[in-house]
């Protein structure tokens, strides 16, 4: 990802909700870069829940299509049906198998002076996103004393190689240069342990290129409790899928509003931005959708690209905006519209 570009493509799919409101904010942010990032060029894209409802699929093959022509991509949020719906099957899940994308990174930062933050925060967890449980090789069998439930956790050498180096690189970005391998290896010898060894190895046959990155590691029971007790011991926490489903919530909740949080699903040649809500179907429509999270995650995606400056400059205009306190939506306690929050955004840019 470090050739230089002429132009950038960049795939937007909004699918439903509040998603149809924050990623043309978050758009607007990008176009407002100028030229600390290549040409623009933006490709509108279908996909989601209601797609569903009136066409039959919620990931037409145009839009895998049309992504795997593009640098990169926005996504917004899916609405989940209350109930199970016979043939939907989530086009977020889907586009990660597509395209490859194994890792969802979610950086957690405490923002000074807001009252809500827990102080210091100031970590990424990388989360390993296509094994463990989520193979969801299930079955049920009757036994002797009735029913038997079993499930295959999957974890590779592979897999847990490449969220290792994913960890490792994102590390050496950042000040402090420090990983926190997460896992249950006193319990689960055979599946935890190949995960933790593989990316204790990681180093070695690095050439040196992760000399200056300090790995630590930690049973997951006991990281939840420092991470509620003392989150700025971490810095980048890097687990399996279900581990790290549960710390990145978690992480988030340290933060303030669901409306702040990015994340970005990363692969070797893909990266999509995608804040962490869903599609907030309790305000949907009326104008008042935190854009902040969708802005961020933008910014995630360049820096995932290696435009670190351009996405310096968002995420520092997104935070004097968040510290100022003057313009923000009702869920941070403020009475502005999304447009107003943009608008603010904009300004600093
Ligand atoms: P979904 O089924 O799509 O996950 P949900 O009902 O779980 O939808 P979330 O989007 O996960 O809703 O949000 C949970 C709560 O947080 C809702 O009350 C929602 O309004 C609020 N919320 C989430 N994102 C935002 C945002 N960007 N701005 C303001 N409020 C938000
Ligand atoms: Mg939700």
């Amino acid at each position: 990802a470090t050739a230089a570009r002429q132009s950038l493509k960049v795939g937007l799919i909004p699918a439903d909700g509040i998603g149809r409101e924050v990623i043309p904010a978050a758009r607007r942010t990008l176009e407002a870069l100028g030229s600390d990032i290549p040409k623009l060029q933006f490709v509108d894209l279908d996909a989601g829940f209601e797609l569903f409802t009136k066409t039959g699929t919620a990931l037409p093959e145009e839009t895998v299509q049309a992504l795997k022509e593009c640098d990169c991509a926005l996504f917004g949020a899916v609405s989940s049906p209350s109930r199970k719906v016979t043939g939907y099957s989530s086009p977020i899940v889907a586009l990660r198998k597509e395209l490859d994308l194994y890792a969802n990174i979610r950086p957690v930062a405490a923002v000074a002076e807001n009252p809500e933050d827990k102080p210091n925060v100031d970590l990424v967890v990388v989360r390993e996103n296509t094994e463990c449980l989520y193979v969801k090789q299930e079955v049920l069998t009757p036994g002797e004393h009735g029913l038997e439930a079993r499930a295959t956790r999957l974890i590779t050498e592979r897999a847990s190689r490449r969220i290792g180096k994913m960890a490792f690189e994102i590390a050496l970005g950042r000040p402090r240069k420090q990983v926190t391998i997460i896992h249950k290896s006193n319990v689960l010898s055979v599946t935890d342990g190949l995960f933790r060894q593989t990316i204790r190895d990681i180093p070695q046959a690095s050439e040196g290129r992760y000399d200056g990155v300090k790995l630590e590691e930690q049973i997951v029971d006991s990281a939840v409790y420092r991470l509620f007790r003392e989150p700025q011991i971490y810095d980048v926490m890097v687990a399996p899928n279900l581990y790290g489903d549960i710390i990145s919530d978690a992480a988030a909740a340290l933060v303030g509003s669901l409306g702040l949080v990015p994340s970005v699903n990363a692969g070797d040649n893909f990266v999509m931005g995608e804040p962490v809500h869903g599609s907030a179907p309790d305000i949907e429509g009326r104008g008042i959708a935190n854009p902040l999270a969708a802005i961020r995650s933008a910014a995630l995606m360049l820096r995932h690209l290696n435009y670190a400056a351009a996405a310096d400059r968002i995420d520092k205009a997104v935070n004097e905006v968040i510290r100022e306190g003057q313009v923000l939506t009702p869920d941070l306690g403020g009475s502005s519209k999304t447009e107003e929050v943009l608008d603010a955004v904009l300004k600093r840019l």
